[in-house]
C-alpha cells in the first residue's frame, strides 16, 4: 500500500493527511494486485471489515455496529412507472446512525486506533458527525465535533446521544477547505486527536470505508450496474463509489465499469457547473441555497469530476421541491422514507431518460445516501396538522366514514 496524487502521481508518506505537497491535488491508497485480487474471494458476512484488505489500515479491525450490509431493493412499481424495469435502490439509510456516513465513521475510528490517537476531531453539521460520535463510542475514543452555531436541534441530538463533545465554532465552515484543514490539524495535534474530517481533500482515507457500497452492490445484483446514479454533495460517496468499482474490475469480479451519474440540486450546483463548462477543475461557488441537506455545498471534489469523466457519466441538476415530491412518492409507492438528498437520484431518472443518459433497458442503482428521519421537516409539519385535528370516537362507523 502507498498513498499517492490522483493528479501528478508523487507519492506521499503513508498516513499522510491533506492534499498533495506538489500540485494540491486529492491523495488517494493505492493497492497492490495481491490485494485487489482478494475482492474474488470475499463473501458476504458481518460489517464492512471483511473487506479490510482494501483499506488503510495495519492491524486494526473497524468497530462494529451493523455498518454495511444495507439492502439492494428491486423497486418493481416505482421502475415500470418511470419506465426503468430494472431499478434497484441501495438504501443507505439503514446504516445504524441512518447514513452512508457509518462507513465513514468506522473507518475513521480505526485510523485514530491505528494512529495511537486518544480521540478524533471533527467538523461537520449534518449526518457526518452523528456516525463519527456513533462509532468514537464503539471504538472507546473520545469525540469532539465542531460545528457552525444555530444549527437545528435535530442535526445535534444524535451527535450528542452517543458523547460527543460539540463545540460550536463561528464561521468554522466561512474560511475556505484549506483555512479549515489547517485549523483542524493544528487542534488535532496539539490534543492527539485523530483528524477525522469526513472529506477527501482534508482525509484522503475516508473513501475507502464508504468504497464498500460497490463491492456490495456488485455482490447483490451478482452483475456491474449500468448505471449508478448518486446524490453528490462534497464528492465522497460518488468517487468512492468510482474508486471501488475499478478495483473490482482489477480484481476479474466484473467484466465492465458502470456509468457514474452525479445529482445535484440546482440551488447549489459547484460539480454540475464544472461538467456543463467543462472546466479543468471544480470551481468553489459564492453560494449554496439548496433546501436539501446534504449535498447543499459551495464546492464538491475535483476527485468527483474525474469520477463522471473516466466512467463516461453525467451530472444532473434538479429542483429541491421535485426532490421533495419524489421523497414522499418513494415513500408511499415503494415504502422507502429516505431523506430528500437520498431521493435526488430516482428525480432525475425522467431527465437522464429523455437525453438518452440512461436506456430503459438498463440496469440501474440509485443510492439513497440517508433515512426520511434524518431531516424530517416534511414529515413533522403534516404530523403537526394530524395533531392539530379533531379526535374520532371509538366507533366503527365513525372511523369508516373517515376512510380515505
Ligand atoms: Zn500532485
Amino acid at each position: 500500500m502507498h498513498i499517492q496524487c490522483m493528479d501528478c502521481g508523487t507519492q506521499a508518506e503513508w498516513g499522510t493527511l491533506g492534499r498533495c505537497s506538489v500540485c494540491g491535488g486529492i491523495l488517494q491508497p493505492v493497492y497492490d494486485d495481491a490485494a485487489v485480487w482478494q475482492l474474488k474471494g470475499i463473501q458476504a458476512g458481518r460489517g464492512i471489515d471483511r473487506y479490510r484488505a482494501l483499506m488503510p489500515l495495519q492491524h486494526t479491525a473497524l468497530p462494529y455496529l451493523g455498518e454495511g450490509d444495507t439492502p439492494l431493493i428491486h423497486a418493481r412499481r416505482l421502475g415500470a412507472e418511470l419506465g426503468v424495469p430494472n431499478l434497484h435502490l441501495k438504501n443507505e439509510g439503514l446504516n445504524p446512525s441512518g447514513a452512508f456516513k457509518d462507513r465513514a465513521g468506522a473507518m475513521v475510528a480505526a485510523l485514530a486506533l491505528e494512529a495511537g490517537a486518544v480521540g478524533v476531531v471533527s467538523a461537520s453539521s449534518g449526518n457526518a458527525s452523528s456516525a463519527i460520535a456513533a462509532y468514537c463510542a464503539a471504538a472507546g475514543l473520545k469525540c469532539v465535533i465542531l460545528m457552525e452555531p444555530n444549527n437545528p436541534p435535530a442535526k445535534l441530538r444524535q451527535t450528542l446521544a452517543t458523547g460527543a463533545q460539540v463545540m460550536l465554532v463561528e464561521g468554522i465552515f466561512a474560511h475556505g477547505p484549506q483555512a479549515l484543514s489547517d485549523f483542524l490539524n493544528a487542534v488535532a495535534r496539539r490534543a492527539n486527536y485523530y483528524l477525522g474530517f469526513v472529506w477527501a481533500p482534508i482525509n484522503p482515507y475516508i473513501l475507502e470505508g464508504i468504497k464498500t457500497i460497490a463491492y456490495e452492490t456488485v455482490a447483490q445484483l451478482g452483475a456491474a450496474p449500468d448505471v449508478v446514479i448518486t446524490p453528490v454533495g462534497g464528492g465522497d460517496m460518488f468517487a468512492a463509489q468510482w474508486r471501488g468499482y475499478k478495483e473490482l474490475y482489477r480484481a476479474g469480479v466484473i467484466s465492465r465499469l458502470p456509468r457514474m451519474i452525479g445529482v445535484q440540486s440546482v440551488n447549489a450546483p459547484p460539480l454540475l457547473e464544472a461538467v456543463q463548462q467543462d472546466t479543468a477543475k471544480v470551481a468553489t461557488l459564492p453560494y449554496a441555497r439548496s433546501k436539501i441537506s446534504g449535498i447543499n455545498v459551495p464546492f464538491t471534489g475535483d476527485h468527483a469530476l474525474a469520477a463522471v469523466r473516466e466512467s463516461g457519466g453525467t451530472v444532473v441538476g434538479i429542483s429541491d421541491e421535485a426532490a421533495f415530491a419524489m421523497q414522499r412518492r418513494l415513500a408511499t409507492s415503494e415504502g422507502v422514507w429516505v431523506e430528500p438528498a437520498g431521493a435526488a437520484p430516482i428525480t432525475a431518472l425522467t431527465t437522464l431518460l429523455e437525453r438518452g443518459d440512461v436506456q430503459p433497458s438498463e440496469r440501474v442503482v440509485c443510492v439513497m445516501s440517508g433515512a426520511g428521519f434524518k431531516d424530517a421537516n416534511l414529515a413533522a409539519e403534516e404530523a403537526g396538522r394530524i395533531n392539530d385535528q379533531p379526535t374520532v370516537p371509538f366507533d366503527v362507523e365513525a372511523v369508516s366514514r373517515m376512510l380515505r
